[in-house]
């Protein structure tokens, strides 16, 4: 740790860096931070920079504010869309009490405690997200309109496909930062495109995925867009889903190698994530725009698995070698990662330590299936309010989280309900409250 630090404060003065921002997020997973000079990062590694918490929802009351940020040296990114004079760099951070212990309410930590979970069983977790977004077109003044930047649908190419450059400079972004692109392509929906990038241990994937929802953000507005990781932002149109991949190594084996030593561990890790889905789903799906996506245009409604058949909540592809894996398709990119993937890992532990058989593949597409194809299946909550009444009664999800955390969830959540819900015009409180 302390030759990590030092290695920072020589980059530091070796790279012309002149503001350092201590990034972390809330609990619904938007993306916070603060910048500090550089001579205050030696301060920031021995002691945390500390902030209003009171002032970031579901964090802290006025009475009892303040948190301190502590970088976590590892996390160190220069921002390539900064100017490359006077850098900017970033880390992001553990958010600890004054005291100096952990803070409830870090997700981040919440997904530091699975790992740990998931290392005392002898297993190394590897998860790979794949995530999809809009790019819609912005006025003369620069804010967002409806209006979707292109009219391409899936694997398109120019001039139907407008993002390619976009694409591009978000690739060479990543790599910039150490985040290794591997495919992009436009999706289904107009506007819509698909950036993956390069799996990575659990929790350096959550940190990416935030860098990626960042550089995306940053580079569309870069080119006069608006990008939305909003999971239904047209109604009619292909929504945007995050498949979130995930495998399991024990002594260097992936169990998810088919015939590989301990596969039935990988079975029963599938089964702990069916068995806990429902109780998840508030937090996968953690907006009230979410339901629009499920049971259309190739995102799951049902709780069932399949090796092929994209309709399903869990694929296993075809793949083999070091890419067997799982694909859980229900999560949307609104969701807070840390939170989403340390409740995904406990379910899968469960199901492993429970032993827990798999049920059997459904191998039908389910958009189409009669009644009594689907009496034994069970659906996906329909809305946030039933996802959110699952996630209260679910001792689960408590214990993971921990009573305070849960509980500012639910209240914050459930007030994003009610305003949607006793809306005359839902669609556009759902586009003021997640159109951003
Ligand atoms: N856009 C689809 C979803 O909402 C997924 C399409 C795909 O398979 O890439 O999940
Ligand atoms: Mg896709
Ligand atoms: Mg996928």
């Amino acid at each position: 740790y302390n030759i990590k630090i030092k290695e920072v404060l020589e980059f530091v003065e070796e790279n012309d860096v002149k503001f350092i921002r201590l990034a972390f997020c809330d609990i619904l997973g938007i993306p916070k931070n603060i910048s500090i000079m550089p001579q205050e990062l030696e301060r920031a590694f021995e002691q945390g920079i500390s902030f209003d918490a009171s002032s970031i929802l579901g964090f802290m009351n006025v009475e009892k504010s303040d948190l301190f940020l502590h970088p976590d040296p590892s996390t160190l990114s220069i921002l390539p869309w900064r100017p490359q004079q006077g850098r900017v760099i970033r880390f992001f951070c553990d958010i600890k009490h004054p005291d100096g212990s952990a803070f409830e309410g870090d997700s981040r930590n919440i997904l530091k405690k699975a790992v740990e979970r998931a290392e005392k069983m002898g297993y190394a977790c590897r998860i790979g997200s794949e995530c999809e977004f809009y790019l819609f077109e912005t006025d003369e003044k620069g804010r967002p309109t409806y209006i979707p930047h292109d009219e391409g649908g899936y694997l398109d190419m120019a001039p139907l496909d407008k993002g390619e450059n976009v694409r591009r400079e978000i690739c060479l972004s990543l790599e910039q930062m150490g985040i290794q692109p591997e495919s992009s392509h436009h999706e289904q929906g107009p506007g819509q495109h698909e950036i993956d990038f390069k799996y990575s241990d659990a929790l350096t994937a959550a940190d990416d995925l935030m860098t990626f929802k960042t550089v995306v953000k940053a580079v569309a507005s870069r080119n006069g867009l608006f990008a939305s990781f909003m999971p239904k932002p047209i109604l009619t149109e292909s929504g945007s889903g995050l498949h979130i991949n995930i495998s399991l190594s024990k002594d260097g084996f992936n169990i998810f190698k088919e015939r590989n030593y301990d596969s039935s561990a990988a079975k029963s890790f599938i089964a702990g994530v069916i068995d806990k889905i429902l109780d998840i789903t508030a937090f996968a799906n953690p907006i009230t725009n979410s339901y629009a996506r499920l049971g259309s245009f190739r995102a799951p409604k049902y709780v069932s698995w399949s090796h092929q058949n994209r309709s399903q909540l869990i694929r296993i592809p075809a793949e083999t070698g070091e890419y067997s894996r799982m694909e859980l398709r229900s999560p949307d990119p609104a969701c807070n990662p840390y939170i989403t993937f340390a409740l995904i890992l406990h379910a899968g532990l469960d199901g492993i330590e429970r032993k827990l058989e798999l049920p059997g593949p459904i191998n039908q597409n389910l958009y189409n299936a009669g009644a009594d194809e689907l009496q034994n299946i069970k659906a996906l909550p329909q809305n946030l309010k039933e996802a959110l009444d699952v996630a209260s009664k679910s001792s689960f999800v408590r214990n993971i989280l921990g009573e305070e955390m849960l509980s500012k969830y639910l209240e914050i959540k459930l007030k994003e309900w009610n305003m949607y819900f006793e809306s005359e015009d839902r669609e556009s409180v759902e586009k003021q409250m997640y159109f951003k």
